[in-house]
């Protein structure tokens, strides 16, 4: 099968929030701006681990990572709000540097909570970002958008007002 779009760590953390974030963030759809959490998480190194050095990583032309410290790569983000997400995220890079011969163990650093967890890609989890990976192409091949379905998250998404335009309408008339 030919796909048309590469994946990467943040489309498997949006695949796990929303499917349908995914679809619209990866056909250009740019709702996308510094109040959406996962943005500010991605901004957040930049001040808050000023000490390891090398930052957002790029490995093969194709993903970022926001480090590698020994034998840990390293994800840093605001808070604790989306563990199932980042953690996806974060074993997507570990998958990817074992695919190269590198093999990482991760661990997540939430400021906010000032607490981090470590992330082990046993066979079990690569099994599941391989399936994720499989199923984020198969969003992507939608013609069109996966329908708004409430989650915890859509109000702290950037595309909440894209997705619920037509209750706020109702509301205005
Ligand atoms: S607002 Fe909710 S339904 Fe819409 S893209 Fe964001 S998370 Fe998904």
């Amino acid at each position: 099968m030919q796909h048309v779009h590469s994946v990467g760590g943040v489309d498997l953390s949006y695949y796990v929030l929303c499917k349908r974030k995914l679809w619209l963030y990866k056909k250009g759809i740019g709702m996308e701006d510094q109040s959406d959490r996962v943005l500010q998480g991605k901004l957040l190194h930049e001040s808050a681990y000023p000490r390891i050095e090398k930052k957002e990583l790029l490995i093969d032309d194709s993903f970022v990572i926001d480090a590698i410290d020994g034998e840990y790569v390293r994800e840093i983000k605001l808070s604790s709000k989306m563990p199932e997400s980042d953690k996806m995220q974060l074993l997507f890079y570990l998958y990817q540097l074992s695919l190269r011969g590198i093999n990482k163990k991760g661990l997540i650093s939430y400021t906010k909570e000032k607490r981090t967890v470590e992330v082990i890609l046993t066979e079990e989890n690569k099994m599941k970002v391989k399936k994720a990976i499989n199923e984020v192409y198969q969003v992507l091949n939608q013609p069109s958008p996966p329908v708004v379905t409430k989650v915890p998250y859509c109000k702290s998404c950037a595309y909440y007002s894209f997705c619920y335009v037509k209750e706020a309408d109702e509301y205005d008339a």
